[in-house]
Formats: C-alpha cells, structure tokens, sequence
C-alpha cells in the first residue's frame, strides 16, 4: 500500500522558483508576470493589468500610470 500525500499545493505555488517583489511569496516560474515597466517579478496576486493595453504591470508603476 502506498501512502501518497495529497496534492494541496497548487503547482504555480510550488517552492523553489520564483519570487514576488511585492510580496516575497515564491512561486512557479510559468505563474510570475514581469511588470512592462520596471520588469520586476510580480505574482498573479499583486499584478494589475491594464484594460486598454492588456499589458501587465506592478501597483506602483500602475498608481504612475493612472
Ligand atoms: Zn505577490
Ligand atoms: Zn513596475
């Protein structure tokens, strides 16, 4: 009988990969975005996209923005 343990990590919050600048959470290198503007890692969490242009960018740089 094999004891498997349950799956409750999503894979994009696995361990190991990338972290958040906003944050400091660590996740999956496919599930970080990189601001348009400043190029810095943000989680789907902290990312805010931009109607208009679908573009994806930090809170900072999106307070500059609007
Ligand atoms: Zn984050
Ligand atoms: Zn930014």
């Amino acid at each position: 009988m094999s004891d498997d343990p349950v799956q409750s990590t999503p894979w994009w919050l696995e361990l190991g990969a990338q972290a958040c600048d906003f944050c400091q959470r660590t996740f999956h290198y496919e599930a970080i975005y990189h601001c348009v503007h400043c190029d810095r890692p943000i989680c789907p969490f902290c990312m805010m996209e931009i109607r208009e242009s679908r573009e994806v960018t930090c809170s900072e740089c999106h307070e500059e923005d609007t």
